[in-house]
């Protein structure tokens, strides 16, 4: 912009903000930061430009004044060129992007902050959660800036919500009075909290403001000689007593004034008929010293004493509070603490901008932001007190939580890193147990995505689902984790005992023999003589490959139960092949090495403690060993197996463009799915593929195999096998 665009534009009203901002910038920033924030100013207005607040002015009038606010604390170049920016994202087409290209990336961070705490309101129905949601903000903000901008933001929109209507003030009023002031409070910035609170009582109860102001200002003419005598022998006294201090008459807070009134049933009068004061001093040992002259002045009211000095507020908040019966029978309130005490009580968190920027340039917020927490701590050192106090700080400042959406629009509290899994737990053990995936925010993702603050799951579910033992690799909390294990436990015995029984009964049928065919007594005397005490734990024990089958039947089939078996019988076994139905679940399971599928020829291995691993006949791993262990047994698929089962296809492919997807795209539409490929050698002409699918059975791979033959990009086809 040209010098004299700038004078052509002098009577505009954004031209004299920025001329407010600028002369108070130019008390602590250099000329060079000064022009950065020039430029910002310069790209704000021009994409601004065209909108325009309800009060008629122009749009960039309201980021200029969230910008003055936060200049008046001191924050850093890069937080006032955010509060200018803060609207950008959010209301025009600029994006994150443009602002960091343009202006760096702690810039865009910061806008981008307050651009997600700004949509994270409209997603709440805050009244019901409010706490949470104050969490969430300040567990969203990496950066205290962020909040300290928006804060600023909030301020300036309560300041001119003059125009709207009364049932939308009311709503703004009460989001802020639910969500921004408790948090200013948590902050210790009892300056900005103060506005707010004043803001937000005016908006919503008109009236009551309008008599509570009237009624101050009528009673502040009747006080003033009162609060000068006071004055005065507060002072002569102390004097006296060589202390040097500054003492302020203090006037209550219309909104502080009206919650008492309303707590504890007061008249107006009973309240501002009290007369405040405030003894600022050079160090703590001097605000004793005060407090023991002013007790010798007047006499304190017993039981109003309260040394918030030694036992600090939640937020650091510390002063001596005494009240006394002054003149005329009248109550004195008298706040008493160290300059230092009194910059933290006014600005929190923001103080080590106003105070300290001059020395120390570099600094960057997060060390700001410990400054004021290790200033905490060191109160709490000296006061040596309430755990209370640090636990609410780990949790805003260091949020070792996140904080989630329902599409209900309830909060769900989660540990950092927690994955869609332990989501669903936490929402109910029932949705864990047959989660399949999620949606995030609409988008949907797998099930171990990692969660990030002020995200919208939901969860989908299937009937037939169940939870995977690899869940336990990602899931962090606790109910995720019991909610699987207990499931995997119980399930995994289910299927045990299921298989057990089936294992048990066809051994005994080759024997001649049948379940029913054990009496009660031969049972008993079988468990005792193997030591266990139910026959379901038994069956789980054939189940899980603990116990030979056949070798039950073998002693079941003994005229003397108990009688250990002689082993040599054991060695000619002809059985009937067990059905494996593809149902049977974990304790079933097919084998990775040769990955039969229904129609081939299979054989079984009993691994113990897991249960029957299912091998192709010609499996190399099992052709070797399988006649001399009896580990092995003979099993065969049932006609009607259900399920999916990976198999691999091993295929030559002409080279071209294109090949991979028409081969995918005809495996799909045979209804089969691709786990992976893996593409193991490529010349220039011919590519060699591995592709492992899902199939129902033999048939179905020799469709699909078939209809692959057809395509003239695929020289060659075959299944491949251990
Ligand atoms: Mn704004």
């Amino acid at each position: 912009m040209s010098a004299q665009a700038l004078t052509a534009i002098g009577e505009r009203p954004e031209q004299l903000l920025f001329d407010e901002l600028n002369t108070l910038l130019s008390k602590y920033l250099d000329a060079p930061h000064l022009d950065q924030v020039f430029q910002a100013y310069q790209y704000g207005a021009e994409h601004h430009n065209g909108q325009f607040r309800k009060t008629g002015e122009p749009y960039i009038c309201h980021p200029l004044a969230v910008a003055i606010s936060l200049a008046k604390m001191r924050m850093d170049v890069h937080g006032i060129m955010a509060a200018i920016l803060h609207d950008l994202i959010e209301d025009t087409d600029v994006s994150k992007e443009n602002i960091l290209e343009l202006f760096g990336e702690d810039v865009a961070e910061l806008v981008d902050g307050v651009t997600k705490l700004t949509q994270l309101n409209c997603k709440t129905k805050a009244e019901a959660q409010a706490e949470n949601v104050r969490k969430m903000c300040l567990a969203m903000a990496k950066d205290m800036r962020v909040i300290i901008v928006k804060l600023g933001d909030r301020l300036h929109n309560m300041k001119t919500l003059g125009v709207m209507r009364p049932e939308k003030k009311r709503r703004i009023a009460k989001e802020t009075i639910d969500i921004y002031t408790p948090i200013a409070n948590r902050l210790g910035m009892n300056n900005i909290r103060h506005q707010l609170e004043s803001l937000c009582f005016e908006a919503m109860y008109p009236m009551r403001y309008r008599i509570l102001d009237g009624a101050v200002k009528k009673a502040r003419g009747n006080r003033k000689e009162i609060i000068e005598k006071i004055t005065n022998s507060l002072k002569t006294r102390l004097h006296q007593e060589h202390v040097s201090c500054d003492i302020q008459g203090r006037e209550k807070y219309l909104y502080s004034i009206y919650k008492k009134m309303l707590a504890k049933n007061l008249s107006f009068s009973d309240i501002f008929d009290v007369y405040a004061f405030r003894i600022q001093c050079a160090d703590v040992g001097t605000c004793y010293r005060v407090l023991g002259i002013v007790h010798n002045l007047f006499k304190p009211i017993p039981g109003k004493f309260k040394d918030y000095i030694a036992l600090p507020k939640a937020n650091g908040y510390q002063s001596l509070h005494t009240i006394l019966i002054g003149p005329y029978g009248v109550p004195i309130e008298i706040q008493i603490r160290t300059h230092q005490m009194h910059r933290m009580s006014e600005s929190g968190i923001a103080a080590h901008w106003l105070y300290k920027s001059d020395d120390e340039e570099h600094i960057n917020s997060k060390t700001r932001a410990n400054e004021w927490v290790r200033d905490l701590l060191e109160i709490q050192k000296t006061a040596g007190n309430s755990l209370e106090f640090l636990d609410n700080l780990k949790i805003d400042l260091f949020p070792q939580e996140i904080f989630v959406f329902t599409p209900q629009g309830t909060i769900i509290k989660l540990p950092r890193n927690s994955s869609v899994v332990d989501f669903a737990y936490a929402v109910h053990t029932d949705i864990g147990n047959s989660c399949v995936s999620a949606r995030i925010d609409k988008r949907l993702v797998p099930l171990q995505a990692k969660l990030e603050n002020g995200v919208t799951i939901e969860v989908i579910t299937a009937t037939w689902a169940r939870p995977n033992p690899l869940w336990l690799n990602y899931v962090v909390t606790t109910k995720a984790r019991t909610g699987i294990r207990s499931y995997l436990k119980h399930f995994k015995q289910q299927e045990a005992i299921n298989l057990g029984r089936r294992l048990l009964e066809k051994e005994l049928q080759d024997i001649g023999m049948s379940l029913d065919d054990v009496s009660e007594i031969m049972q008993q005397q079988l468990l005792q003589a193997i030591k266990l005490e139910k026959i379901d734990a038994l069956y789980e024990e054939i189940g899980l490959g603990n116990k030979m089958p056949f070798l039950i039947a073998k002693q079941l089939s003994q005229d003397d139960v108990s009688a250990p078996i002689k082993l040599e019988d054991t060695e000619i076994r002809k059985e009937t092949p067990l059905t494996i139905k593809g149902s049977e679940g974990m304790v079933v399971t097919i084998a990775k090495c040769c990955r039969p599928i229904p129609g081939d020829p299979i054989v079984g291995y009993f691994n113990p403690g897991k249960g029957i691993v299912v091998h192709h006949h010609e499996c190399p791993n099992s052709t070797n060993e399988r006649k001399k262990s009896t580990n092995w047994l003979e099993v065969e698929w049932s006609h009607d197996a259900s399920g999916e089962y990976p198999t691999e296809i091993r295929l030559e492919l002409l080279n071209q463009p294109g090949t991979l997807a028409t081969i995918a795209s005809t495996i799909s539409k045979m209804d089969s799915n691709i786990e992976s490929v893996i593409i193991s050698d490529q010349d220039t002409r011919v590519s060699v593929d591995y592709i492992t699918l899902t199939v129902k059975d033999r048939l179905h791979l020799a469709n699909i195999m078939r209809q692959l033959k057809k395509l003239f990009i695929v020289l060659k086809i075959t299944r491949t096998r251990g």
